[in-house]
């Protein structure tokens, strides 16, 4: 079915680049088909977000929060149609659709629409003694927003709503597999009275659409949520020409297990927490750290639990685990796996093409892995599939290390009814979030965001206004006295 796959100034409309073919990963049938974005709907996209720029910008907090709001109300009554697109076009089980990509999209444009009426800053004073200082949060213009596939709905809800909140307008570019759930997302901001061209979608390749927006001198900031490669190469763009750059980017998080933990909390959260979205989650637990007197159990029981989970087609509200994005991802993920086994690691569970998934899908085993050595391509580099690599250690201190070992720190998490070992597990663990005792979990009031290659600056939670506004300190004199006694600093004129 062709259809259009732009978004631009309130409007659906088709691209002028190459042609574009949205496959359902699960089945690999075609879902839809359209022309991409090039540049020439770049310009179109950044010229109707400056226009309404100044309109979007000028309204009070309290009128974007009532049509924020709104948009809420459209999304939660649309929740349905949301879940079975997103479900299809990602590959993802119909249960996760509908239990977390939808409501937690919900919650966040509520959190937001509530947020907009919450700028915060120091409190205005005095402090020279002849001055008033002020602090003014300003929007900062046209945003430049790209997202991933791994969460379409709720990675444009993450870059869209606290730019908007602010006061800017966004031209989001999601992935060119992806992008269904964004023009839907983009539809319920209009339909809910958010002015045409606040909200914009260009769906293009990143050669095609995402580099010329990223080069655009229209754009004022550039919001990336992706790999770590591609945010870098983005960042250096955007560096030219001295724009703000918020990134998102690659996670390897590990998750500590030690001798005093709840064995069964534990071997439960790390199955849970490796395949969620088929792994395919820049937080999901990636490397299990288990003190030595708890490896063999846990491994034992982790492999039991993976046993059962269940493959299947997506929309069956029964199926666990869904597709990978597509089969090239899985030839990578597969070839990962592949090399660990190679150099010696044990593959105790998966590690294969299940046999009663559809052929033309991108399915992949959970797959549970012993034997690798730290410093192995599967223990440091990101897998983005459903594979839990489990590793010994004997220390609290070699623990700590092993968990920091990484170039990435975007997530983590640690496990113990001791509270003198979590708490000193999230003090020197270099992630942005360490979870206590469980792993995955997120909430709308709380941020998210990397250290170290895994990016900076914050999505979610009032945090994100720190990326989408400038602070700017108005002073004002107050002594209303012509010859100042700091001038004779500078010069001692009569
Ligand atoms: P990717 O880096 O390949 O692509 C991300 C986006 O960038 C896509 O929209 C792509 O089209 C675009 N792009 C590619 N080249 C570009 C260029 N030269 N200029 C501008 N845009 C360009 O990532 P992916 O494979 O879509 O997603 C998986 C990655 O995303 C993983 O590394 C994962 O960890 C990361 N991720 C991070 C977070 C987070 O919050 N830190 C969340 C989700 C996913």
């Amino acid at each position: 079915m062709t259809v259009e796959l732009q978004f631009i100034g309130g409007a659906s409309c088709s691209g002028s680049g190459a042609p574009l073919s949205i496959i359902e990963p699960a089945t690999g049938a075609e879902i839809a088909s359209g022309a991409g974005a090039n540049a020439a709907d770049v310009e179109a996209a950044v010229s109707a977000a400056r226009d309404a720029f100044g309109d979007w910008a000028a309204r009070t907090p309290g009128a974007r929060s009532d049509i924020m709001h709104e948009w809420a109300r459209l999304l939660r009554e649309r929740a349905g149609e949301l879940a079975a697109v997103e479900s299809a076009n990602a590959g993802k089980p119909i249960r996760l659709a509908s239990e977390f990509d939808v409501p937690g999209t919900i919650d966040n444009t509520a959190f937001f629409a509530g947020a907009a009426r919450h700028l915060e800053g120091k409190a205005s004073a005095e402090y020279s003694g002849d001055h008033t200082s002020s602090i003014r949060r300003e929007p900062l213009g046209v945003i430049g927003s790209i997202a991933p596939w791994n969460y379409p709905l709720q990675m444009a809800a993450w870059k869209i709503l606290p730019a908007v909140a602010a006061g800017n307008t966004v031209v989001l570019k999601p992935s060119e597999l992806t992008p269904m759930s964004s023009l839907l997302f983009a539809r319920a901001a209009v339909d809910a009275g958010v002015p045409p061209g606040v909200v914009n979608i260009l769906t293009g390749t990143g050669g095609e659409a995402g580099q010329p927006l990223v080069e655009h001198p229209g754009v004022a900031m550039v919001s990336f949520t992706g790999s770590t490669g591609v945010g870098r190469r983005v960042a250096a763009t955007a560096a030219g020409a001295v724009k703000r750059v918020h990134l998102e980017l690659g996670g390897k998080a590990p998750f500590v297990v030690f001798d005093d933990a709840d064995l069964e909390a534990a071997a439960r959260g790390a199955v849970a927490g490796a395949l969620i979205n088929a792994g395919q989650d820049c937080t999901a637990a990636t490397r299990a750290y288990v003190q030595r007197p708890l490896f063999e159990e846990f491994v034992g029981r982790v492999a039991d639990l993976m046993d059962q989970v269940r493959l299947g087609p997506v929309s069956d509200p029964e199926t666990d685990m869904g597709s990978l994005i597509s089969r090239a991802h899985r030839d990578k993920v597969m070839g990962m796996v592949e090399r660990a086994r190679e150099s010696g690691a044990k593959i105790v569970r998966g590690g294969r093409i299940p046999d009663h998934t559809p052929e033309a899908g991108a399915y992949f085993e959970p797959t549970l892995i012993t034997g690798a050595a730290q410093h192995s391509e599967i223990v440091q580099q990101e897998i983005f599939g459903p594979v839990l690599v489990v590793l010994p250690f004997d220390t609290d201190d070699e623990a700590i290390e092993l968990a920091n070992d990484t170039p990435y720190g975007l997530a983590a998490s640690a496990w113990s009814r001791g509270v003198y070992r979590t708490q000193r597990a999230s003090r020197e663990i270099r992630a942005g979030c360490v979870w206590i005792n469980d792993h995955i979990p997120i909430v709308s009031e709380m941020p998210h965001g990397g250290y170290k290659s895994s990016g900076f600056g914050k999505d979610m939670s009032a945090y994100a206004f720190d990326e989408y506004t400038n602070i700017k300190h108005v002073m004002s004199d107050i002594t209303a006295v012509a010859r100042k006694p700091w001038h004779e600093v500078i010069f001692r004129a009569e």
